[in-house]
């Protein structure tokens, strides 16, 4: 929003833009590995560079870092680009680190040339061994001082598979005595005979990040290219290898990844979720996955708006879930159409209602709307479904429910007054009796009677049957990361609750015509939460997710 004050990398493009630097350009990118689905910390990042553009008049590259060819794959490709979009993004092109290996392999070659990288055949071990400790120096072994001719080769050899994955790498000839470890000497090129989701087979040997990402945001003209806190330390390593190769100086700037709690979120441990059955998978609306955020029902405005909320800083910190939930409700209650659903069922009999009456009410859609955006008819009849919590045999002062003589008004329609109730044999109550008022009419009401409360209920004729889908926490532990032991041992067995048959009031059986014609249509489920149709349901069955409840029932 515009009254909020600028964050640091905005202060920077601002300052950058005023003293002309790169003609007052600004290009940045997301650069994504195609390792997993993304999750809700890679919304910050996406709404942080594709934000800055958008403010700054420029654009942002989607660039696929997909230098590691073990893990990446090309379903996780198209999820990126769908969730990018999905949160109403565009990107000026889509590139990929793999279009650049030709380019990568001819910086390498540039660096040998310049006596500034060497073919090293120490095993890893040894590798960091020679690398030494943060207080004491490395030490050089003997491939330090090859020759550039027997670099040359080598890596030429490297490169046509004539050695085995680890024989060899590439390493960057820097200062073995940094005080910054990245600088001593780091790997640049690794051996590794793996087919590649884009180049296939054509290549053994694959960049190290550090040498990918800042050549790659030098290909692209990158201006400002902004990472997670943990590359600071890369800094130094980047700003050299841009110097040394003479290509464009891109800028990288560092701010503070999100952590939430009562989740996990590297992808690593969300693959562990899904590959071992904790969730049904990358879109299980437990996840913190956009796209599992999409299926329980939030908004990509809900998620921009929390991102912005957020803000950009410098230093680490934990950001509360119920921030995110603060964010769908508060967009849901402008946008959300009322319907009623009863999920724990108990039979209503208004006695003094004509059997086999129908009569049908008008029930607005959404009162937050300007003009409610239209109404549809709820037939109100003798027998109504209503939530078993809402009656008492016994009810305690201040219960403006039903119990024996109290009075409460059906919503869109009639105050009643609870006369009787019925119990089966082992004390259950089955059944309610119940008295209403023909002059007490919610938007006629002329019957004088008082009533505190307003319930949600459902016509026993009328009602259709849906698989209601209740949703809590993934997680237990407010950080299931930092516990003892596996972070899998502290889900929240309640994280799913299933509601086979609810009863839903029969407009809601064209909820899937209602979101293809609109596809951010969600429903208030008066009292019950915000819901939203799920892609499991069929003709025979809908199912409906809770996106969240109505209030928060976490923070006391
Ligand atoms: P993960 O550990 O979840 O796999 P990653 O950083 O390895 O995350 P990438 O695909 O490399 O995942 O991330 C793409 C971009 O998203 C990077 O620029 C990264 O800094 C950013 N990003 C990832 N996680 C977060 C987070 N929690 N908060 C903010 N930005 C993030
Ligand atoms: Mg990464
Ligand atoms: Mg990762």
């Amino acid at each position: 929003s515009e009254e909020r004050s600028l964050n640091f990398i905005e202060e920077i493009v601002e300052e950058d833009i005023r003293t002309g630097k790169h003609g007052g350009r600004v290009l940045t990118r997301f650069p994504p590995e195609p390792n997993g689905y993304l999750h809700i910390g890679h919304a910050k990042s996406i709404c942080l560079n594709f934000g800055l553009a958008k403010k700054y008049n420029g654009t942002t590259n989607l660039r696929f870092d997909d230098t590691n060819p073990v893990t990446e794959d090309t379903e996780y490709v198209e999820s990126i680009k769908e969730d990018v979009n999905w949160l109403g993004f565009e990107w000026a092109e889509e590139l990929y680190t793999s279009d650049y290996f030709d380019q990568l392999y001819q910086f390498a070659i540039t660096l040998i040339n310049k006596g500034l990288a060497y073919v090293d055949d120490s095993s890893s071990e040894e590798i960091a061994k020679g690398k030494g400790t943060p207080t004491q120096p490395g030490t050089p072994n003997i491939f330090r001082s090859r020759s550039i001719e027997e670099n040359l080769t080598l890596f030429e050899e490297m490169k046509s598979g004539k050695y085995a994955d680890g024989e060899k790498v590439l390493r960057a000839k820097i200062d073995l005595a940094s005080p910054n470890m990245h600088m001593r000497d780091p790997i640049i090129y690794r051996i590794k005979h793996a087919h590649h989701h884009r180049t296939g087979n054509k290549w053994c040997i694959y960049p190290m990040y550090d040498f990918a990402h800042g050549q790659s945001d030098a290909i692209e003209k990158i201006t400002h290219s902004v990472c997670t806190l943990e590359f600071i330390p890369h800094r130094e390593l980047y700003n050299w290898l841009i110097d040394m190769l003479e290509i464009f100086p891109s800028k990288q700037y560092e701010f503070a990844r999100l952590n939430m709690s009562y989740t996990v979120m590297s992808k690593r441990k969300l693959m562990q979720l899904v590959n071992n059955a904790f969730v049904a998978g990358w879109d299980d609306p437990r996840m913190p996955t956009i796209s599992g955020l999409r299926r329980r029902g939030f908004t990509p405005a809900s998620i921009r708006n929390f991102c912005d909320r957020i803000g950009i800083a410098k230093r680490e910190n934990v950001i509360d879930f119920s921030l995110l939930e603060f964010f769908i409700r508060e967009d849901l209650n402008k946008t959300s159409w009322r319907r009623m659903a009863v999920l724990d069922p108990i039979k209503m009999v208004i006695t003094n209602f004509l059997e086999n009456e129908i009569e049908w009410l008008e029930g607005e859609n959404n009162p937050e709307a300007e003009g409610g955006e239209g109404s549809r008819k709820v037939p109100f009849t003798k027998e109504l479904w209503i939530e078993r919590e809402d009656f008492m045999e016994e009810p305690p002062k201040k219960f403006f429910r039903l119990g024996p003589g109290l009075m409460c008004r059906l919503k869109f329609a009639y105050i009643v007054r609870c006369d009787d109730f019925v119990k089966d044999e082992h004390g259950n109550v089955t059944e309610i009796h119940c008295t209403y008022f023909p002059d007490s009419k919610s938007g006629s009401d002329t019957s004088g009677l008082k009533a505190k409360g307003t319930m949600h209920w459902v016509s026993v004729p009328h009602a259709k049957t849906a698989e209601v889908r209740l949703y809590d926490r993934l997680f237990k532990a407010e950080a299931p990361d930092a516990e003892e032991g596996d972070f899998k041992d502290y889900i929240n067995p309640e994280s799913l609750v299933v509601v086979e048959n609810a009863y839903i009031e029969p407009d809601l059986s064209h909820a899937a015509q209602q979101l293809a014609d609109f596809p951010d249509r969600r429903y208030q489920f008066i009292r019950k939460g915000y819901f939203c149709l799920d892609k499991d349901s069929t003709a025979e069955k809908l199912v409906f997710n809770r996106t969240v409840t109505l209030k928060d029932g976490w923070s006391k």
